[in-house]
């Protein structure tokens, strides 16, 4: 007789809990790599297969883990990330608590609850002696919050290899999963004209800070909320003195994209800024930084596979769109990616950050049925 897999609210987060309380911020790589180690040697005593992988100066490790059945064939590959964007010492702020059905901590939704779910659904198939139709792989990064500047080229390198990704970032606040999201670019754009004295020869000058406010309406006005696009001019800055007209200004410009197609035409319209006033240069650094998580008829047909599986589990989970971006948006354009299938919860980012404690069983079963049924 083969056991059964548990799926124990209080067990799941008796194991969560030293992950909440390694902190890890992208910044630390030391930090990040005593996360990488936990999380590798609890697989390892699973009877995983880990790999190390080491990452440049200044960023920690991405740890890689098969699962000991199924050889190295196109398979599932479930995908988290492993630092937080807080710092060291937050812990003494938001401390690992539950109070009522919210469990707190930091980086506990965003997210290292549902990459622990994802190690306890292969914890429970391996306890149970029972194996996959697909291999399964995990992918833990250490700089998501920093845009995943090292790891990117090994996930889109995972992910070719893949039949499917699978990610537990956080749900969406209405519980949904997540098949579509916006892709992002960054740029910084100077400006330079000629500084002059404001008093004695104002004439003369051609100012950078006039001009960048005739830009900045410019951006601005790219924003078209029906095409579901935004630009943001978040940063500004310029000038010296106010008696001085301004030789130099800068600014920081954040977009964010619904489709490629969008991507490239106002990406295009950001690098081809002209001046108003042509004495006054413009450089534009910068471009694409996530591409747009765009829904394909694969990432469908696996979000109709998970809404089954839910709703067998006894739940409504329906597809949506989540608020930022995350590395799903490398993956999604090469292979059916689902994202999304972390925990409930609330206050990413924020000294409130929780989980909902009644989400923790039916998202654990139903990374549990996924990676037991997907073929
Ligand atoms: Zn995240």
């Amino acid at each position: 007789m083969t056991a059964e897999p548990c799926f124990d609210t209080a067990a799941i987060l008796e194991g969560l809990r030293p992950w909440i309380e390694i902190e890890s911020p992208s910044s630390d790589p030391e930090a990040v790599n005593r996360m990488m180690t936990r999380v590798q040697s609890e697989f390892a005593a699973e009877g995983a297969i880990t790999e190390r992988i080491p990452g440049p100066t200044g960023y920690g490790d991405c740890l890689k883990v098969r699962s000991p059945w199924g050889g190295d064939g196109p398979g599932i590959l479930v995908l988290s990330h492993l630092d937080t964007v807080h710092p060291i010492g937050m812990l003494e702020r938001l401390p690992f608590r539950i109070e009522g059905d919210k469990a707190y901590g930091p980086g506990i939704f965003d997210m290292k609850g549902g990459a622990y779910l994802a190690f306890h659904a292969y914890r429970e198939l391996h306890r149970t002696g029972r194996t996959t139709p697909l291999p399964i792989t995990f992918f833990f990064n250490p700089d998501e919050e920093i845009s995943s500047v090292t790891s990117r080229p090994l996930i889109e390198a995972e992910a070719r290899k893949q039949k499917y990704v699978l990610l537990a970032e956080p749900s969406t606040q209405l519980g949904k999963v997540v098949i579509a999201r916006k892709g992002t670019a960054r740029f910084t754009i100077t400006l330079r004209g000629v500084a002059a004295h404001s008093g004695a020869n104002h004439r003369d000058g051609h100012s950078a800070v006039k001009e960048m406010a005739h830009q900045i309406l410019k951006l601005e006005s790219m924003t078209d909320y029906g095409l579901d696009l935004t630009v943001n001019v978040g940063v500004v800055a310029g000038g010296t003195r106010a008696n001085v007209v301004p030789e130099e200004a800068r600014m920081l410009v954040d977009m964010r994209v619904p489709t490629k197609a969008i991507a490239d035409e106002y990406i295009a319209k950001v690098r081809g800024l002209t001046a108003h006033d042509s004495e006054v240069a413009i450089t534009v650094e910068g471009g694409a930084m996530r591409p747009p998580f765009e829904t394909t008829l694969a990432t469908l047909a696996l979000a109709e596979q998970i809404r089954t599986l839910a709703e067998e589990i006894g739940f409504a989970l329906e597809p949506g769109k989540g608020g930022g971006a995350s590395d799903g948006n490398f993956t999604a354009p090469i292979v059916a990616t689902v994202d999304g299938l972390g925990v409930v919860g609330e206050g990413a980012h924020t000294d409130h950050e929780h989980i909902d404690l009644t989400s923790v069983t039916p998202r654990a079963r139903l990374m549990y049925r996924l990676l037991e049924t997907l073929a």
